[in-house]
């Protein structure tokens, strides 16, 4: 048997409510967020949705699947070198690489563990000046 709730509230405004906190509290959360993290801008500017566009054309593939022999269609373009907030860093296309989003997920998710990435050049040498083996050079 139902039991019907102690007052009886119309369906669309118990709906209604919900949307408008929900916004209200995603808005408040990306204020926080540009707040902490002032480059979450540098998304947004031409010149990175040139390059992202222009990194996507020139290697429309994930680099690290293909690294592995596998086919997979890159979606993000990750920053080889953590640019933390560094718009040279960036902005330089030698510093991106096509990822799909599962790998680049997984760069980030480690550089977040870490405080570092693990990126090597074509020498086998790390690349992330905040890298254990780089410090203090
Ligand atoms: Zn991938």
């Amino acid at each position: 048997m139902a039991v019907n709730p102690p007052f009886y509230i119309p369906r669309a405004k118990r709906a209604a409510g919900k949307p408008t906190a929900k916004r209200e509290r995603d808005r408040r959360h990306d204020a926080r967020r540009r707040e902490a993290n002032p480059w979450r801008n540098f998304y947004k500017r031409k010149a990175w949705q040139q390059a992202r566009e222009a990194q996507l054309a020139k290697q429309p593939l994930c680099e690290r699947h293909l690294a592995r022999g596998e086919t997979v269609a890159a979606t993000v373009v990750n920053h080889r070198i953590p640019h933390r907030g560094d718009w040279q860093l960036f902005i330089d296309p030698a510093n991106h690489e096509s990822a799909c989003k599962h790998c680049h997920d997984s760069i980030i998710q480690q550089i977040e563990r870490l405080g570092y990435s693990t990126e090597v050049n074509e020498r086998g040498e790390y690349i992330d000046p905040m890298h254990p083996s780089n410090r203090g050079r």
